[in-house]
């Protein structure tokens, strides 16, 4: 790791700890971060806080990396391991107990228990009172350092979300720094790390706030920059509660897999959610990099709405590459699935779905084999007069040279007219032969679709024959 060089340019950063999926919060904290970087043409760096090694999974680094590569979310350089820090987090304890703003402590843990049991006695908050804090002598055996926290005075945050935080230094506690193995708290390689990595702005979620003033006792005891902190609102449910799995509270990976979204709808929704720009709900990533800043980073968490993501995501599934679409649609449907075929349905299709599921569920009739399994509300649409009709369409359709649009219209229609009947009392019958269900693109659109032979085949399938 490099020292900082440019202290002039933005450098921001995610750090998320890999001890599960990449959750939705997490991915809005980093596309925050991202944003802001590349706003500000400075660098987006990632940070894998891997010092708790036995909660920390492979498979969880995999689904973050993963995860944010799916949301376009690249960091400059290659990701950094936390723990490839420990013997510079170290080194950071030790020069803070040479600059006496640490101290090693030999308290036991009935020592410590003994003064928890009588802070709550006394009903007052627990702070650690060390007498090793100011002894100068040396204890015997295995010690922790701690942080020798200013107990005079104040600290004073000037967060660009929260606003002017102040804390009063009484309470803040004398916390570990390194282990009695060794090993570096959270608080310490965070600390060193943003520093070593010239982290500018820290953004991240307000469960870090408190945080935040501890970590700046470091910075100060080692006369480091203060960099910018930025402490977002969490994500709440639809109702108001902490954001729970059932309100949406899933890796990113779900959000693809299990519900079908697209990546640019995942992150324009969750830009909007706790940011905003006047009335502006769809915000692509070049309006996004251009109009991102912290000042509009809303102060109160903001409620997760699932219909509301839902609609962003027709609105991108609309706007999206027909082949791209018809890709994941075929992914979906498996190797029966005709590309070609998809690609020219999906004008069709991403008219009437909002997710990529509903895609692939309305593109199923095109490969389906015969004879169909028809639903009941088709099944009910098959009565004797629509069979009739339907031997009709076949003998009309049968006669189409050129099978195309305007063709199979042309006869469909001839049809209806021909029976007395209106267009719709022909193309429900239709609809319920060729697709087995009420729903659909437009009749003649399915038609031209299924190609002549499938299509009267299916028909045939379903109707009356004349002669019968
Ligand atoms: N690793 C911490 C977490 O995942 C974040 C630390 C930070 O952003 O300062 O909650």
């Amino acid at each position: 790791m490099s020292a900082s060089t440019n202290t002039t340019s933005v450098v921001t950063r995610f750090a998320p700890s890999p001890t599960g999926f990449l959750h939705i919060g997490g991915a809005r904290t980093a596309l925050f971060n991202w944003l802001f970087a590349r706003h500000h043409g400075g660098k987006f760096l990632l940070r894998i806080e891997d010092t708790d090694k036995a909660r920390s999974t492979t498979e969880a680094i995999d689904a973050i990396l993963d995860g944010m590569r799916w949301l376009g979310l690249d960091w400059d350089g290659h990701e950094y391991y936390q723990s490839q820090f420990w013997a510079r987090h170290a080194e950071v304890a030790h020069q803070l107990l040479e600059r006496g703003h640490a101290y090693r402590c030999w308290m036991s843990q009935e020592e410590l228990a003994a003064q928890r049991e009588k802070a709550q006695s006394e009903r007052r908050p627990f702070r650690i009172d060390s007498p090793w804090r100011d002894s100068g002598k040396e204890g015997d055996g295995a010690f922790v350092i701690r942080l020798k926290a200013p107990r005079e005075g104040e600290t004073v945050i000037e967060d660009k979300v929260q606003g002017r935080v102040v804390v009063q230094n009484s309470e803040l506690d004398d916390f570990i720094l390194l282990r009695s193995d060794g090993s570096p708290t959270y608080m310490l390689a965070v600390v060193v790390d943003d520093h070593d990595m010239g982290v500018t702005h820290v953004i991240r979620g307000d469960d870090h706030l408190n945080n935040a003033f501890r970590q700046l006792a470091i910075i100060k005891g080692m006369e480091w920059p203060e960099p910018v902190y930025a402490h977002v609102p969490l994500i709440h449910g639809a109702d108001g509660a902490k954001l729970s799995k059932r309100h949406g509270a899933l890796g990113v990976d779900s959000y693809r897999d299990e519900l079908g979204y697209l990546p640019e709808a995942v992150s324009n929704y969750l830009l909007r959610l706790g940011w905003g720009h006047g009335d502006d709900e769809i915000i692509s990533r070049e309006q996004a990099i251009e109009w991102f800043d912290l000042d509009h980073v809303g102060k109160s968490p903001s409620r997760f709405d699932f219909k509301k993501l839902e609609n962003l995501n027709g609105h991108y599934i609309r706007e999206a590459d027909d082949r791209r679409l018809a890709d994941m649609v075929a992914a979906q449907l498996g190797p029966s699935a005709d590309l070609e075929l998809l690609v020219r349905a999906m004008p069709e299709l991403k008219a009437r779905a909002t997710t990529v599921h509903q895609l692939a569920d309305g593109a199923k009739f095109l490969f389906a084999q015969r004879p169909l399994d028809v639903d009941e509300a088709a099944s009910a649409l098959l009565g004797d007069e629509a069979r009739k009709l339907l031997a009709s369409a076949h003998q009309a359709l049968s006669g189409v040279g050129e099978w195309n649009h305007d063709a199979v219209e042309a006869a469909i229609r001839a049809v209806a007219d021909g029976a007395g009947v209106k267009l719709g009392k022909l193309a429900q019958p239709l609809r319920a032969a060729l697709i087995g269900r009420t729903t659909s693109p437009g009749i003649f659109d399915v038609l031209v679709l299924l190609g002549q032979g499938e299509a009267l085949a299916r028909i045939a399938d379903q109707m009356v024959e004349p002669n019968e």
